[in-house]
């Protein structure tokens, strides 16, 4: 009886180090078959060594990957069943479409007609069945993407690996290419890793992200789970946009408690599921835009709750963007404080106007200070 691993992808305590700098430290994960997972960091936290790790071009000082089960340690990167899309997509310049997708058939020795029928089937996968014959410059930014994604697909990888792929892209059509990679990899079913610094991308593509920072995974989890629930300051700050105060906490009871802040604001927070804040910690607050009230000063028709965190403010700007126009307030202490705010253009809040800003402690994410975010 065959048993199919549940896993495409497993890395193991999976560590690299260039002399005495370690660019990977002991990165553990599993990719369930068929997923788009995203890692998301800064520049320089380990992405592309890690994945050039997976794809067999960097030899790992320690640790093992296995694909489908198998360790694919000391398995050269043309044997292993993992393919790879780089930013710079890496199409032959000189063979039309037709030939790029059917090179790597050509070298494994597949026959002809096979080669047409399976280059044939990845053009209609990718919805572009009759540009066989087009030369890569006839091509535009989004059709060349799709190519180099068919060019790997069309040799059936257990893994795809996308390195940044939309890097070089304009704004617009990396927009579009967001929706139509996710889509590419539900119609191929195929697992892909895809690497970026670009949270937008990361969250709209991925049925998991792990987020990376210096050489480690902080967290890996659903895009809902990393943007609502942080586990720690550097995901809170990475992922989604944030308020940020830093302070100590001033008394707590384990579920909850209160914060001075560095400006001397007292703050309310609810500790999250699991977590443990303990009076007199060092800690940063983080508070999304969008759970921030901006009312006018002492509007009476305003519901507010008890407990719930209030400060006063002078409106510095509006910056309108449509459904998720923003405006920043100076509090009394001089930070600039972002909430959402529809704009309508009528009866709209005006720079210099007094302000209250109003959320709960349950939207109040807080962290105890690792020195590391
Ligand atoms: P970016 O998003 O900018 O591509 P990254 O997260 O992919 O960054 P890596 O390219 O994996 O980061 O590099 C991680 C760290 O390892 C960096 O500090 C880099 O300078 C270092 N590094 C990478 N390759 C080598 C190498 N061959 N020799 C020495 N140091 C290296």
């Amino acid at each position: 009886m065959t048993i199919t691993p549940a896993y495409d992808l497993e890395c193991i305590d999976i560590a690299k180090s260039f002399g005495d700098f370690r660019a990977v430290k002991d990165v553990s994960f599993t990719i369930p078959s068929g997923s788009f997972f995203s890692i998301l960091g800064p520049s320089g936290c380990g992405k592309t060594t890690l994945m050039r790790m997976i794809a067999g071009f960097e030899t790992p000082s320690g640790g093992d990957i296995k694909i489908k089960g198998a360790s694919v340690l000391g398995t050269p990167p043309n044997k292993r069943n993992v393919k790879m899309v780089f930013q710079h997509l890496a199409l032959f310049p000189m063979m039309n479409v037709y030939e790029n997708i059917a090179y790597g058939l050509r070298c494994k020795g597949v026959s002809n007609d096979e080669i047409k029928l399976k280059v044939q089937d990845v053009l209609e996968r990718i919805a572009l069945p009759d540009v066989g014959h087009r030369e890569i410059h006839q091509l535009s930014g989004g059709q060349k993407q799709r190519i180099a994604i068919a060019r790997c697909m069309v040799l059936d990888p257990d893994v795809l690996l996308l390195d940044e792929p939309l890097g070089a892209l304009d704004l617009k059509l990396r927009e579009a290419m967001k929706i139509e990679l996710k889509l590419l990899q539900h119609q191929f079913n195929t697992t892909f890793i895809y690497i970026t610094h670009d949270q937008s991308e990361a969250l709209v593509m991925s049925d998991h992200v792990a987020i990376m920072n210096e050489g480690r995974f902080e967290q890996i989890g659903t895009p809902q789970e990393l943007y609502h629930r942080p586990n720690t300051s550097f995901v809170a700050s990475f992922v989604g946009d944030s308020n940020r105060w830093s302070g100590k906490v001033a008394d707590s009871d384990g579920t909850g408690g209160k914060v001075r802040t560095e400006q001397g604001l007292d703050m309310a927070f609810s500790a999250a599921a699991g977590q443990t804040i303990s009076t007199g910690s060092e800690v940063d607050i983080f508070v999304r835009p969008e759970f921030i009230r901006t009312i006018r000063e002492n509007d009476p028709a305003a519901a507010i709750s008890d407990g719930d965190n209030r400060m006063s403010g002078i409106v510095d700007s509006l910056l309108f963007n449509g459904a998720n126009s923003r405006v920043l307030v100076r509090g009394w202490s001089g930070e600039l404080i972002e909430a959402d705010v529809i704009l309508t253009g009528t009866d709209d809040l005006a720079p210099g106007e007094k302000v209250d800003l109003v959320w709960s402690p349950a939207q109040a994410m807080c962290f105890e200070k690792t020195g590391a975010a």
